[in-house]
């Protein structure tokens, strides 16, 4: 298992020239900025399949739940082609281990939704999903996935970034060490970024630990990645953040001045109000937990949860 996330990713997004005219869909972010953290594996559905390119552009048409992939001009129908050809890549890309998937969005193979579904009198509806999205998240129903434009949504873009450098630490300690205490360690350095996204599950995966032993260590694993994926997938909201920031806060109590407490909860108040990004309270409190060496809160991922060249938190 190599350390690096692997992404796999709609080709033209990365500027390969793809798509049905020759031309591709570069995202500056997704190729200058994320591309310095993850190492992409470009997929074009209707390319390795064999439409070639150039080639006549396909639409969705039919029942939105289970649509056909039929050509706009000639009504050339390669529904067939297309999920017989996704179900083996998928299966092929189990071996590249993903952490995750970075769809086209409103694209009939690549798009992950409301992408146009035609019905018989030539009216779109947006309820599609891609046709080899669609074979994708069945295969993978758990791993993380977004869109190039739900990607321009701060908010989202900390979710999807967030879980996908978690499910790559929970895989590397997988790869590295599998004894139960590395596994309690790894439960408690993510305390506070689980609690952002859902203190239930953070509760009952210290739940499932406590019983550790009732479980045999492969049924214990998967059942401890599904609880965490599924927390992470939920939206850590500025409420759920500032109940972090203020449990944070606590440990402090003996250290801070009243000044510095007084100044700590202001700053938090104004993250509350809308009036400052996270990366304001997250800096004071990294500077104190660097000051006051508080060895607990150093170990915990929510301080420093991915790069900050990303500046993901300067927008949330
Ligand atoms: S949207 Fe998907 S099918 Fe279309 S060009 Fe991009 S990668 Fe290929």
């Amino acid at each position: 298992m190599e350390n690096t996330i692997k992404l796999g990713i709609s080709s033209c997004l990365l500027g390969n020239d793809v798509r049905y005219d020759g031309s591709n869909s570069s995202d500056r972010f997704l190729i200058d900025t994320l591309g310095h953290y993850v190492s992409y594996v470009p997929v074009c559905p209707e390319v390795e399949c064999g439409l070639g390119i150039p080639r006549e552009p396909v639409r969705l048409v039919g029942d939105p739940d289970n649509p056909r992939l039929v050509t706009t001009r000639t009504g050339k129908d390669y529904t067939d082609l297309m999920v017989s050809w996704a179900r083996k890549r998928v299966q092929e890309l189990e071996t590249e281990h993903l952490c995750g998937f970075i769809f086209k969005k409103s694209s009939p193979s690549s798009g992950m939704e409301r992408v146009k579904v035609y019905g018989e009198k030539g009216y779109p509806v947006k309820k599609g999903v891609g046709m080899f999205v669609r074979v994708f998240m069945e295969h993978f129903p758990r791993l993380p996935v977004e869109e190039d434009g739900r990607l321009n949504d701060m908010h989202l873009r900390e979710n999807f970034v967030e879980r996908i450098f978690a499910l790559q630490r929970w895989r590397n300690l997988l790869a590295e060490d599998t004894r139960r205490s590395h596994h309690i360690d790894f439960h408690t350095a993510h305390k506070l970024l689980l609690l952002s996204h859902s203190p239930k599950h953070y509760q009952g995966m210290g739940r499932l630990l406590a019983h550790a032993k009732d479980y045999p260590l492969q049924e214990l694993y998967l059942n401890y990645e599904v609880m965490l994926l599924d927390a992470l997938k939920l939206m850590a909201t500025p409420k759920k953040h500032v109940n972090v920031l203020q449990h944070l806060m606590g440990y402090f109590k003996k250290d801070l001045s009243a000044d510095e407490k007084k100044e700590l909860l202001e700053i938090i108040a104004r993250y509350s109000s809308g009036l400052v990004p996270l990366i304001v309270p997250m800096t004071l409190i990294n500077h104190y937990v660097r000051k006051y060496d508080q060895p607990y809160l150093k170990q915990q991922v929510y301080l420093n949860p991915h790069p900050l060249e990303l500046q993901i938190r300067n927008h949330v």
